[in-house]
């Protein structure tokens, strides 16, 4: 397929390589261009404007947020594209701004696929995305091929594309929780002079499996923040908009509210850009050690 990709970040850059080597053509275009450079030696077509990757048979965006999703998919943008253009969001969004992109797309006769991801950038790498895809299902049929190259598994959760969006918010707040808890135990072992490593082989091999608990626990283990997969930004960004989301449905969400101040906290102390996993150095600092 003849596809626009938009947002080469640490998601968008390395869903290009799985779309390239699966013998897509790719047009690519990102704010900061040298990394559309990078992704030209494995064959991405690098354009200078958003609007040139705004065509063809589909456009896939991965921006980082709101704002970023505003700045670059504009009325003038809309207006510009080629009616029947399947547009995928696969950013973490607002349910709001989904619901108004939705509208958007559909008065310029363009369709619209949420498609939010779980994965960090290393399953992306891998082809191991698990995708959330909501819209009209002859839109989602069009791109299942490429979801198909990207991800493990493809879940359809229906026509209104928001859906997806609010499924992504609660399944990120509920990984904010976990890494809190990470590093709130790990605070709590550290005052008893219990390795870390020693609990996370206990309870990763008992009740607590998988790759949330043995991956971000693993780096609070070992105080590793860096390389950042997942910056604690955007994990902020993630809860907040849960929050928002709640909020709009009078819906409490009190574990949201604690995790909204931890990441703040870590962004205050200068630790925005580094992993999520810095929850648990805001957890062993409240205690008084360094994490
Ligand atoms: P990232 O590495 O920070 O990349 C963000 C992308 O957005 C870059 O291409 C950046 O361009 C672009 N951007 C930011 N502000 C912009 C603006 N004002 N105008 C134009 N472009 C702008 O983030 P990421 O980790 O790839 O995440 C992308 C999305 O996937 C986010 O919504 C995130 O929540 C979601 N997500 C991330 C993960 C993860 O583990 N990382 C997992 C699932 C979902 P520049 O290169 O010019 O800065």
């Amino acid at each position: 397929m003849d596809i626009g990709f938009i947002g080469l970040g640490e998601m968008g850059a390395a869903i290009v390589g799985n779309l390239l080597e699966a013998g897509h053509t790719v047009r690519v275009w990102n704010r900061t261009a040298a990394k559309a450079q990078a992704l030209a030696r494995q064959g991405a077509r690098v354009v200078a404007t958003p609007a040139e990757a705004f065509s063809g048979d589909a456009a896939i965006s991965m921006l980082a947020d709101d704002a970023a999703l505003r700045e670059v998919i504009d009325a003038a943008l809309l207006e510009r594209a080629p009616r029947g253009l399947v547009h995928v969001n696969m950013a973490t969004i607002s349910v709001a701004l989904a619901q108004t992109l939705a509208q958007e797309h559909a008065a310029h006769g363009i369709q619209y696929v949420a498609a939010p991801v779980l994965g960090r950038p290393d399953a992306a790498q891998a082809a191991k995305l698990t995708i959330m895809a909501a819209g009209a299902s002859e839109a989602i049929d069009r791109v299942q091929p490429l979801f198909d190259v990207i991800g493990q598994k493809t879940w359809r959760v229906g026509a209104e594309p928001q859906h997806a969006n609010v499924m992504k918010l609660a399944a990120n707040f509920m990984l904010a929780s976990a890494v809190e808890s990470l590093g709130e135990a790990a605070a709590l072992l550290g005052g008893y002079g219990v390795a870390m490593r020693d609990f996370l082989d206990v309870v990763t091999g008992g009740p607590f499996p998988g790759p949330v608990y043995a991956g971000y626990g693993g780096m609070i283990a070992e105080g590793r923040y860096e390389p950042a997969l997942f910056k604690a930004r955007l994990g902020l960004k993630d809860v907040r908009l849960a929050l928002a989301a709640a909020d709009a449905v009078s819906t409490p969400l009190p574990v949201a509210s604690v995790l909204r101040d931890s990441l703040l906290e870590a962004v205050a102390n200068g630790d925005g850009e580094r992993d999520f996993a810095v929850l648990g150095k805001v957890a062993a600092r409240r205690a008084g050690r360094q994490g």
